[in-house]
């Protein structure tokens, strides 16, 4: 067992060989009175990706479990130790809503709302980070592979490696990593790299990613660098693109439920028997492009493009982050544009737009895929866009067009999507009516190629690749089944 000077005078620590440390714990606490509550698919997915390595790994996942009191005491979740990080309601305003949400998130979605500094969200970010390395120092074993993920935790990998040179340490950032112009406005740019730089793999959703990355490191740091190596002091820093998935074969198998075609009829029943539905599924975020994308649909509509008699669009849009300013006013533009639009073109039992901001579950979700014969995910830029993979692995049918953003992550990989720029309001139009209007040999020859490629490509296939790179001994490997 590795003695470390944390340890000293503390109750004993059951320790695991490998520890993923992510900014929330993969449990289903429903929405925090905070506010601060995310979807919990994304961690959800990281635990079915995990969950064979976790099973026969004493395995611990370190985050937060939501809420501001004292951290809780949290049963094993199939096998897998939760180790919950507390946070105060002064962490959670300047750390996550603060620094990650208001600071990060829009720098790395390419600044498409005004990023806001705070000398007093930095403080609060390094603190977290620091609260999280000790906490992942204390229940990871001599050697263990420690996986930390995402935006919230970019310093923990520098900050661990101080505390515990011993371990093997990877680091994965789900969201984009920004062009240089845009990452060098963060006055602590240089620390920031120093924290992933404490990883041996830093992980990206795509290649330019790894290469916006090499280049900082040298712009900034001075440190020769490739788009797959860097190397730092006596150590080389491997990085490289890992994009994420989901578990193909359970959504394929979901969506080819009986209950679930049931559902799917009555819900294409209760629209009206449309001949044709659109479908987005957002969380309620600037980056998704939901404004531009009303606005397209509005202009068909009023061209006479679309006939709300034959064509309903049905939005998802599901409110996070509400207590960040910019959140609230883009979701009350929102509220207003779809007034506006049902007003002017909806008929009485006949709304141009449903639009519903309540989550749903994934059987409701896999209902819907079924039934949206065009599938729009238009973000202004994603790290990768899972609702997109979803969709492709609901289609068991091989039917449904997918009209993707060039901007999302998953456009590097669904090259047989109907591409657009969500920015081009004309492109916008145009990519619509095509994938409303496009012949279903050609809809159904994409869709079979995609769904062919997400077969392969599953979230499995993502966590091997990942952890191989990482664990070059291959013995976590080994224990995942190949
Ligand atoms: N999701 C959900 N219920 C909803 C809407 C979305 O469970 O009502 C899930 C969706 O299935 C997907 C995730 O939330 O797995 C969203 O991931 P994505 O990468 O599309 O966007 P993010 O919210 O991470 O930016």
């Amino acid at each position: 067992m590795a003695v470390t000077p944390l340890l000293i005078g503390m109750p004993e620590m059951r320790q695991s060989s490998l520890v993923v440390v992510a900014n929330r714990l993969p449990i289903n606490d429903n929405v925090a009175l905070d506010g601060a509550c995310e979807w919990r698919r994304s961690p959800g997915g990281l635990v079915s990706a995990l969950h064979p390595l976790l099973r026969h790994t004493p395995a611990t996942w370190v985050g937060w479990a939501g809420g501001t009191g004292p951290a809780p005491t949290l049963p094993d979740v199939d096998g897998v130790r939760m180790h919950t990080v507390p946070l105060s309601s002064e962490d959670l305003r300047d750390h996550y809503e603060g620094f990650a949400n208001a600071t990060l998130w829009p720098i790395y979605h390419d600044a498409v709302e005004q990023p806001e500094h705070h000398r007093r969200w930095w403080d609060a970010y390094q603190r977290v980070n620091q609260r999280f390395a000790e906490a992942t120092a204390q229940v990871a074993e001599q050697g263990a592979v420690v996986w930390v993920q995402d935006y919230h935790l970019q310093l923990v990998p520098g900050l661990l490696r101080a505390l515990r040179p011993d371990l093997r340490i990877g680091f994965f950032l789900h969201v984009p990593f920004p062009p240089p112009e845009l990452f060098m406005q963060l006055p602590r740019r240089a620390e920031l790299l120093h924290g992933m730089l404490g990883a041996d793999l830093v992980g990206f959703q795509r290649a330019q990613a790894a290469h916006n990355f090499a280049q900082l490191v040298t712009k900034v740091l001075g440190l020769p660098a490739t788009d797959r190596r860097i190397a730092v002091e006596d150590r080389i820093v491997r990085i490289g693109a890992f994009p994420v998935s989901i578990d193909t074969a359970e959504m394929a198998a979901l969506a080819d439920r009986p209950e679930v075609a049931d559902r799917a009829r009555r819900l294409r029943h209760d629209l009206g028997s449309p001949e044709q539905v659109i479908l987005s599924v957002d969380r309620m975020d600037y980056t998704k492009g939901i404004e531009q994308r009303l606005k397209a649909y509005s202009e068909l509509l009023e061209g006479g493009h679309v006939k709300v008699r034959d064509t309903v669009l049905v939005q998802v849009a599901v409110p996070s982050r509400e207590r960040v300013g910019q959140y609230q006013i883009l979701r009350d533009r929102v509220e207003r544009e779809v007034g506006r639009i049902n007003g002017e073109f909806g008929r009485v039992g006949e709304p141009a737009i449903h639009y519903l901001t309540q989550p749903f579950d994934r059987t409701e979700l896999a209902a819907l895929y079924r039934i949206a014969d065009v599938m729009a995910v238009t973000p202004l830029r994603d790290g990768m866009n899972l609702v997109a993979k979803e969709y492709v692995a609901a289609r068991v049918d091989d039917a449904g067009a997918l009209l993707l953003s060039e901007f999302a992550g998953a456009a590097a990989e669904l090259s047989q999507a109907y591409l657009v720029n969500p920015h081009d309001l004309e492109g916008l139009k145009q990519g619509l009516l095509a994938a409303l209007r496009a012949e279903p040999a050609d809809v159904r020859a994409r869709m079979q190629a995609m769904r062919a490629y997400l077969r392969e490509h599953d979230i499995r296939a993502w966590a091997r690749s990942y952890l191989s790179t990482l664990d070059q001994s291959g013995l976590l490997l080994t224990r995942l089944g190949g």
